[in-house]
Order: structure tokens, then C-alpha cells, then sequence
């Protein structure tokens, strides 16, 4: 009898962990985790215009938040957007490198330091391991 009692117990546990699932899955979630690169708001997914600036958001290929800057990659530009030392602001200084003409671009992969010459001076900008990823695969 108690053997039977805990089959029960069971069943009714596996029953109701299922429906919960079902209920999740029933959901639509709706995110808010497409950045926008211009004034930083988190858009759902599938936006293709920014819910605050209207920016363009279908725009950018690549974006990421690192410790000094922000950095967008569209079609044709690299896109530094400068943050404060702390990192929690933008300064508003924009550095824009049109990709056909940034040259010798390496990755370093020891320290991570993306480093490329631009109009005939260098640049190095320091990244963090995880947005060095992203860029190799949309650079290299
Ligand atoms: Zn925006």
C-alpha cells in the first residue's frame, strides 16, 4: 500500500512538472536584448527600429559593450562609441574607421588587444576576451 502511495506521489509530481513546462513553453517571452548601438536601449529581438531613437537597427552586424567603449560593426564601418573611465557612460566621442581601409589588423590572442592601421596611423584598442570572439568571427 505504501509502495503504491509513492508511485502516486510521483505520477502526480511528473504531471505537474510537465504542465508547468508546457506552460512555459506556451509563453511568448518577448526580449528585450537587441541594443541599440546609438542611445544604448534594449529593443526586442526582432525590432528593426529603435523604440526610442529610431535608429536603424537592422543596420549593425556585430555590437558589444567593453570596458572603455562600445563597439559597433555595420556593413562598411567600425564603430567605437567612448565611454568614461569607469565605463558606466559615453563621453559622445565617436571613432568611425570605414573596414576597406583599416589594414593590418591582428588579433592578439595572449593579451587581448585588437590592433590595425588606419589612414597610416596604428590603433590599439584592448578588448575583453569574449567581444575578441565575436570580432574574430565577423573580421577575419
Ligand atoms: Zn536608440
Amino acid at each position: 500500500m505504501k509502495f503504491l502511495k509513492i508511485i502516486l506521489i510521483n505520477y502526480l509530481f511528473y504531471k505537474i512538472r510537465t504542465k508547468c513546462m508546457e506552460l512555459e513553453n506556451d509563453q511568448e517571452v518577448l526580449r528585450f536584448t537587441l541594443i541599440c548601438p546609438e542611445c544604448g536601449l534594449g529593443n526586442p529581438e526582432n525590432a528593426e527600429y529603435c523604440m526610442v531613437c529610431e535608429r536603424n537597427l537592422l543596420e549593425t552586424v556585430l555590437f558589444f559593450e567593453d570596458d572603455s567603449f562600445d563597439v559597433e560593426i555595420t556593413k562598411d564601418c567600425f564603430i567605437e562609441y567612448r565611454k568614461t573611465f569607469w565605463g558606466e557612460n559615453r563621453t559622445g566621442k565617436v571613432n568611425k574607421y570605414l573596414l576597406d581601409e583599416m589594414e593590418d589588423m591582428e588579433f592578439g590572442s595572449e593579451i587581448t588587444r585588437f590592433r590595425f592601421t588606419y589612414h597610416g596611423k596604428k590603433y590599439v584598442l584592448p578588448l575583453k576576451r569574449e567581444n575578441m570572439e565575436l570580432l574574430v568571427k565577423i573580421l577575419k
